[in-house]
């Protein structure tokens, strides 16, 4: 589609006599739409997005609830959007049919919209004013419907910068913080390499999140942009082995180490070295790379026919749950230690605070059984050694004054069957890495990159962002994390003002 067959459309409809009060009264005259899903019948038989693009009608109404507060909450990067994106204006611009302008104010704050549109949580719906009596405004739709207009109308054209600068940045990972960094500095004219370990480029983004959730020719079309924007990308080599920290250090006026936290929390009962319970990311890669027809190795697991157990109630587990469902799993049964989280806000999370409330995702609606204040003490095997039950207990939370405190529910002991486990119980750290044992990088006491005020490690000139440095988290955390820590880089080599190579301290 055209810009131009979209814009006096627009400009006609702006004409509506029903625009004005649209635009003072949205809040009241509509309610809250959120964008439709497909049937479960016709999604689980394949990989495809699970969301269908909203009507444009639909998020002009969104956009119309917009009250545009005097202090817009959603837009505190303290209270809502870790990015600060400016939704009041956004929101008016959208609303008008303005669509570039609305582009350029979400641009400002957010270099990848079209991610975070489609998998961002949303605090800052959480955080909307509306929300203290109503449904918030269904902000990240609106996101969504911007950047995907401005892919289609051709405005995402390719912006090098006008001035190239001498000195060279290595961009180490390339999941939502590498790849944010990267842009902002290849915007300031900083000479930009980013250096992969996987063979495609986009961390999580792309080895993670199912495909269902988030496309992967989403990534390749900003890979393909960022590139002709003058971003070199080198995948398929690991920092710290097949270019070594010397070689980056001599090479590099500044390097930056964007390398995630993904280092899964186990689970050590007995019976756990039994085959058929594998760790949820080695599950969840595997699918992405059979989907994109890369090889899978060793790694070749699969839910077919099988009863599926998901141990840990988050976002990877329920990413389990759809792909396992999609595999053509028997049955899929989650299990989380936590109790059942509330329906509705309660006085502990008052708004503007995250709610911290049950979350029910488009694979839960697929067909899994949800089960809370469940832990497991032991796995079982059949004659072969492959996993067949879990031994399972009931257990009962209680607030205290030192703290919420466990204990199991007297004659709770019970077993689910199972073939395949997967285990999703977050992330402890950023683990072993080859770059920062090279480097000797330094960490903090829980295992992840330290830095400095000004994102600095240890050693000068190299930098940390993302989840290595502040634990598992989003990606909307991961890309604001990326754009300041390019801030802080930009900074640096502004100041060294280097035209020689960056000498940083041997070790
Ligand atoms: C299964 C799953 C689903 C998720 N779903 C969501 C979601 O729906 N919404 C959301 O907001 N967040 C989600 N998250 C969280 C989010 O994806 C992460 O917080 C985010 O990707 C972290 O970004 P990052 O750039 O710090 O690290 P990563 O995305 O982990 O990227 C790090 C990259 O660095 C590379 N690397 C590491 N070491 C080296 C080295 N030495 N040399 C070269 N390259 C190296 C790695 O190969 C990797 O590609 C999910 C996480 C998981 C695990
Ligand atoms: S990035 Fe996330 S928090 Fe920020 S506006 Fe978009 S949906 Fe909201």
């Amino acid at each position: 589609m055209d810009i131009e067959d979209i814009e006096p459309r627009l400009r006609e409809s702006n004409m509506d006599n029903n625009f004005k009060e649209e635009k003072d009264r949205g809040f009241l005259l509509f309610a809250r739409e959120d964008p439709a899903h497909r049937p479960v019948a016709e999604r689980v038989k394949d990989y495809s997005a699970v969301e269908l693009p909203p009507e444009e009608d639909m998020i002009r109404r969104q956009a119309a609830r917009c009250m545009d507060c005097g202090v817009p909450f959603c837009h505190s990067a303290s209270s809502g959007c870790p990015l600060g994106n400016i939704m009041p204006e956004f929101n008016e611009a959208a609303h008008a049919g303005r669509w570039r302008e609305a582009l350029e104010v979400l641009l400002s704050t957010n270099c990848f919209p079209e991610f975070t549109g489609r998998v961002c949580p949303a605090p800052c719906e959480s955080a909307c004013v509306l929300g203290i009596n109503d449904d918030p405004v269904a902000i990240r739709p609106i996101e969504l419907e911007i950047i995907e207009k401005a892919w289609q109308c051709g405005y995402m054209k390719p912006h090098p910068p006008k001035e190239r600068k001498k000195e060279k940045v290595a961009v180490l990972g390339s999941g939502p913080a590498g790849l944010a960094c990267a842009e902002v500095l290849n915007r300031c004219g900083w000479r930009v390499t980013v250096y992969e370990t996987d063979v495609g480029p986009g961390g999580i983004l792309r080895y993670g999140i199912p495909d269902f959730k988030l496309e992967k020719w989403v990534i390749d079309r900003r890979i393909d942009l960022m590139k002709a924007e003058g971003v070199v990308f080198e995948c398929a080599v690991k920092g710290g082995e097949d270019v070594s920290g010397r070689y980056l250090k001599g090479r590099f006026d500044a390097i930056v180490i964007a390398g995630g936290a993904r280092r899964p929390r186990d689970l050590d009962v007995p019976g756990r070295d039994l085959e058929g319970i594998h760790m949820a990311m080695d599950y969840l890669t595997a699918q992405n790379k059979r989907i994109a027809g890369e090889p899978i190795g060793d790694c070749d697991i699969t839910a077919a026919d099988k009863r599926v157990v998901v141990i840990g109630g988050g976002d990877t587990g329920s990413d389990c749950i759809g792909t396992a469902l999609r595999q053509g799993a028997g049955s899929v049964t989650q299990i989380e230690i936590l109790p059942k989280p509330p329906e509705r806000r309660t006085p502990e999370r008052p708004w503007p605070l995250w709610p911290g409330t049950l979350r029910v995702s488009s694979s839960h609606k697929e067909g899994a059984r949800r089960r809370w204040s469940v832990s497991t003490k032991a796995f079982k095997g059949d004659s072969h050694g492959r996993v067949k039950a879990l031994e399972c207990v009931e257990v009962e939370w209680e607030k205290t004054e030192a703290g919420p405190r466990i204990s199991e529910k007297p004659g709770s002991r019970h077993t689910t069957e199972a073939d395949l486990v997967l285990l999703a119980m977050g992330f402890t750290g950023p683990g072993e890495n080859t770059l920062v044992e090279d480097l000797d990088i330094k960490r903090d006491a829980q295992g992840f990159i330290a830095r400095d005020e000004n994102f600095m490690t240890n050693h000068p000139g190299l930098f940390v962002s993302g989840d290595m440095w502040r634990g598992a988290s989003l990606v909307v955390h991961a890309i604001a994390d990326g754009v300041r820590c390019a801030e802080k880089v930009d900074d640096y080599l502004e100041k060294t003002n280097s035209f020689s190579r960056l000498r940083l301290k041997k070790n």
